[in-house]
């Protein structure tokens, strides 16, 4: 019998460890990852932080050293676009018109900064963070110093205007909700990472959005709903992403916010798996569709994805976890909380160490813990317990959370 081929279709995290799995579980056949980008596989966390400021090395970015892939026998396929599939005839084309038959396909490709549509918004000096090749522009722009408006208050404007701030720029964050992240984390954590942008003299515009970018040819100032003007050399946009759905969709696969994919990431044509940011997969604990935008995700979930393809028994049931780093704040947070009754603190939220836990019926749906660490796994333990927890034990730092979690689940 011939060997089988095994394609996946986008070369970063998740699809780089897809194929690391594949080797791993000792598949013999045919590894094709393909990617859009002229780079081999690298991590995207470097690039609103150390590598931006220029204090980690490029090489650090990347998933695998160079050779990896030819020494594990990995077709990696860089600056080569899929630009359909056939799921009937297992069939790939790419951007040069040839094909490639797959037994089984696997597609991570991830998301894209949404655009802004304010007036003025095509003009030069408008930067979007995704690529290292974004990454390397805005280095560029970092080294002029000056005068920086950051639009959107999320993780990648955040992250950015904190890498900025410490290379000395003046720094505007400008976001119409109230409170950076509000929707997610509420009033208190919200507050929280607005006051470390003050306290680092950042200027932060809230609840405002973009009214207008403003300049001859190269943005030069932007005007917000409140009708401030906001003087800049340059401006940096992350408003959110969205999912690379087009491939799939074109393609008659389910979609919707993402690819959608049962719990071992298989999606509705047999033998297509999702995994990454452009997945939305069954997720067992929580009972819906899930789709994770982040780091440990595409790197658990294509790993996950690879199993599956392989035949195993794959459920992929992970509390979604992400780690966020600003300044001297760093940060991990598990769970999926999109409801909550309670946020409470161990440690004082104003000291800047602390455990911070969402409680929905006093039972812990989130947790996030802040310059505080080896919390985590406990963190999720109290999630995956279901149990209401007691919460003077839970925020007296004196109570071991290990100790919490096995009289939660005894
Ligand atoms: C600047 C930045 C900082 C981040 N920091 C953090 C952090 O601190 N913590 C955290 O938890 N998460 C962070 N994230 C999120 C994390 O990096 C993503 O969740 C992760 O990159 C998702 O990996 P992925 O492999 O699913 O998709 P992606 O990384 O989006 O990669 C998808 C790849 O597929 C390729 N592709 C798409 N379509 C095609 C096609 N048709 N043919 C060929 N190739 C294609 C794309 O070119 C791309 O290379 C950050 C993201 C960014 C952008």
């Amino acid at each position: 019998m011939s060997k089988q081929t095994f394609v996946i279709v986008g070369a970063s995290l998740a699809g780089a460890k897809a194929a690391q799995e594949l080797r791993e579980h000792g598949f013999d056949g045919r590894v094709v990852l393909i990617g859009a980008e002229t780079e081999r596989p690298y991590e995207r966390p470097p690039l609103t932080k150390d590598y931006l400021r220029g204090e980690s090395e490029r090489e650090k970015a990347y998933v695998h050293a160079p050779d990896y892939y030819g020494q594990h026998d990995i077709e990696l396929m860089t600056d080569t676009t899929v630009t359909a599939i056939d799921p009937g005839a297992s069939r790939v084309t790419l951007d040069d018109g040839s094909e490639l038959s797959y037994d089984r396909l696997l597609l991570t490709t991830g998301s894209e900064p949404r655009r802004i549509t304010a007036p003025g918004s095509e003009l030069d000096g408008i930067y979007y963070m995704r690529s290292l090749a974004d990454c390397d522009a805005l280095r560029r722009r970092l080294d002029d110093s000056g005068r920086v408006a950051v639009v959107g208050a999320g993780w990648i404007g955040s992250e950015f205007a904190a890498s900025a701030r410490l290379l000395g720029l003046e720094v505007t964050v400008i976001d119409p909700l109230a409170l950076p992240n509000e929707r997610i984390f509420g009033a208190e954590i919200g507050g929280f990472y607005r006051d470390v942008h003050v306290r680092h003299g950042v200027e932060m515009l809230l609840g405002q959005g973009v009214e207008a970018f403003e300049g001859d040819g190269a943005v030069a100032r932007v005007r917000t709903s409140a009708g401030k003007v906001v003087e800049c050399d340059f401006a940096v946009v992350g408003i959110g992403i969205a999912p690379r759905t087009g491939l799939a969709a074109d393609a008659g696969l389910a979609v919707n916010d993402g690819i959608v994919t049962n719990a071992r990431l298989e999606t509705s044509a047999p033998g297509v798996f999702a995994a990454g940011d452009v997945a939305s997969a069954w997720h067992p604990f929580y009972d819906q569709q899930l789709r994770v935008e982040h780091w440990a995700n595409a790197l658990n979930q294509g790993p996950a994805a690879a199993r599956a393809m392989l035949g195993e028994d794959v459920s992929y049931e992970r509390i979604p976890y992400f780690f966020s780093d600003q300044y001297e704040v760093g940060m991990e947070y598990s769970g999926y909380a999109t409801s909550w009754d309670q946020v409470v603190f161990r440690g004082e939220r104003d000291g800047g160490e602390f455990v911070a836990f969402w409680l929905s019926d006093g039972r812990v749906v989130g947790g996030m813990n802040v310059n505080v660490w080896d919390v985590n796994q406990h963190v999720q333990e109290l999630i995956r317990s279901r149990r209401a927890v007691d919460v003077a034990a839970l925020t007296d730092p004196d109570t071991p959370l290990d100790g919490l979690v096995s009289e939660t689940t005894a």
